[in-house]
């Protein structure tokens, strides 16, 4: 299995090229040669399969250069060594006979990414030494939440890894930055920043490309790396539920043999829903992807119009892990869409970069509509759903399930097609407390710090505190550096090199 780049002049990469470089050498992001399908009936006969065992054949037929039992060692180091808090790692909730929640948020960081990054520094050690590289790797990352906590608990203790993480400084939750500077592994570093999160962001990609830098590091036995959504190793372990979401339902009765199902999910970065796509490529019974948006809608007009355009407003939403307006993973889309015509995607990307904006050709278009539907959920919306699921329901959702399920009774309503769905569960509830608190008891609970809302949210529903937010409160602080922005290289060269900051 070779991979090339969706712009078209890098062919011929191995899946640890791949992943170690994260980017094509020409600006595109990397995708495999061809996908590789199994006929149905195969997929339905491993009804009943573990998950690691199941992750460990999909990991297969996109790596098959490495041997089956380094990936279940890779496998394992991830998803069987108790860093997920329920034993099916990603339980189904039936919601309605027809809708079923995927709660992908029973790692340690109680959001769905954790599942590509529990798994994804064990992916990157190795793929990296098979290249017989011998540095430490030091990821870098800027976050403004999610990325940063659930990275950390990924590398944490990985052997050969470093991390170090930039958040803005009174730019994330409270529980997000609890999560992070908590975060006791030898091999963390984690400030925060005196400035917003572009600045961190902007930083960080100098550093990448800062030269005296990476020779200083290389001579020292250090290499840096990225670990964001662009990266394959990132997309590969999202594949995996979507297939064992199906077998459950199909062991289960739920589905038949012959039955299709839908798949929605709350999107940002384009990165979840496509590997979705790819469940679907691989010879699942998909039907519709539905493309779930908060007032951040670019893609909800891109899906409908295929006009891609960024110039528009940005908001900050209740649901911030969907607040993005470029969708790197998009590109990926146009590639396999256009017919894998690279020059396109070319074209398109220039143009996204030039003039903010882009339009793909009605066949893409098309095919594009073919697979995906998309619409987005307003502010009021998405509190009215958590609201009212738990009304109806007594299940909580967090804001981001909420808008996936918003739409989803859009979709429904519009299309009459009732087919049973999987809604994609990404964060826990109580990550999302002042929210979700706000939605359920719209009086009361406002100025009550996050800790405490846990406990009134625990109380108010009745619901379980997720294990690893429960032990929050009682960890110690052990990252305390906030530094500005422009000190950010001297604290990377500080913690890796322990010398004191000039
Ligand atoms: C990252 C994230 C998303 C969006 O996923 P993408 O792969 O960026 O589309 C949705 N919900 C939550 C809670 C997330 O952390």
């Amino acid at each position: 299995m070779r991979y090339l780049s969706t712009r078209g002049q890098e062919r011929g990469y191995t899946v640890s090229e791949a992943i170690t470089l994260g980017l094509a050498p020409d600006g595109g992001l990397f995708v495999p040669e061809t996908i590789p399908a199994l006929p149905l009936e195969q997929w339905q006969k491993l009804a009943g399969i573990s998950y690691g065992d199941l992750a460990t054949l999909i990991l297969r037929l996109f790596m098959a250069e490495y041997p089956t039992a380094d990936i279940r060692e890779l496998v394992r180091s991830a998803y069987e060594t108790g860093a997920f808090a329920h034993p099916d790692i990603v339980p189904l909730y039936p919601l309605r006979p027809n809708i079923g929640v995927l709660e992908l948020w029973h790692g340690p960081t109680c959001a769905f990414k954790d599942l590509p990054l529990q798994l994804l520094p064990h992916l990157m050690v190795k793929a990296y030494r098979s290249l017989g590289g011998n540095d430490q790797l030091v990821v870098l990352v800027s976050t403004s939440g999610d990325t940063g906590s659930a990275a950390l608990a990924g590398f944490a203790g990985v052997e050969g890894t470093e991390i170090i993480v930039f958040y803005p400084k009174g730019g994330t939750s409270f529980i997000q930055e609890r999560q992070m500077v908590t975060q006791s592994a030898a091999n963390t570093h984690v400030a925060g920043i005196t400035g917003n999160f572009d600045d961190a962001q902007t930083m960080v990609k100098r550093l990448f490309l800062d030269e005296p830098l990476r020779q200083e590091l290389g001579r020292k036995g250090f290499r840096l790396t990225a670990a964001n959504s662009i990266n394959w190793g990132r997309l590969m372990p999202q594949i995996i539920y979507f297939v064992s979401t199906y077998l459950y339902l199909l062991q289960r009765g739920i589905l038949l043999k012959n039955d299709t199902f839908n798949i929605v999910v709350p999107s940002g970065n384009f990165g979840h829903i496509l590997a979705a796509y790819y469940a679907k490529r691989l010879g699942l019974p998909i039907g519709r992807l539905i493309c779930a948006s908060n007032r951040n809608n670019v893609l909800t007009d891109f899906i409908r119009t295929g006009v891609y355009d960024t110039r528009r407003r940005f908001y900050r939403t209740i649901s911030p892990s969907m607040d993005i307006l470029v969708s790197s993973n998009v590109e990926r889309l146009l590639y396999h869409a256009s017919g894998e015509r690279a020059e396109a995607v070319r074209m398109w990307m220039d143009a996204l970069s030039d003039k903010q904006a882009y339009q793909v050709d009605p066949e893409t278009r098309q095919r594009i509509q073919q697979v995906f539907w998309a619409d987005y959920a307003t502010e009021e919306e998405t509190i009215a759903t958590i609201n009212s699921t738990f009304l109806h329901y007594k299940y909580l959702v967090d804001p981001h399930t909420a808008v996936a399920l918003s739409v989803l009774s859009k979709y429904r309503k519009a299309t009459g097609d009732e087919r049973y769905t999987v809604v994609a569960g990404t964060a826990s509830p109580y990550k999302f407390c002042p929210t979700v608190l706000r939605a359920i008891k719209p009086k009361g609970a406002a100025n009550t710090n996050e800790f405490d809302m846990l406990t009134i949210l625990q109380r108010e529903t009745g619901t379980p505190i997720p294990p690893s937010l429960r032990e929050l409160p009682s960890l110690p602080v052990v990252h305390e550096h906030v530094i500005a922005p422009a000190s950010m290289r001297d604290y990377v060269r500080l913690v890796l090199f322990r010398r004191e900051m000039s």
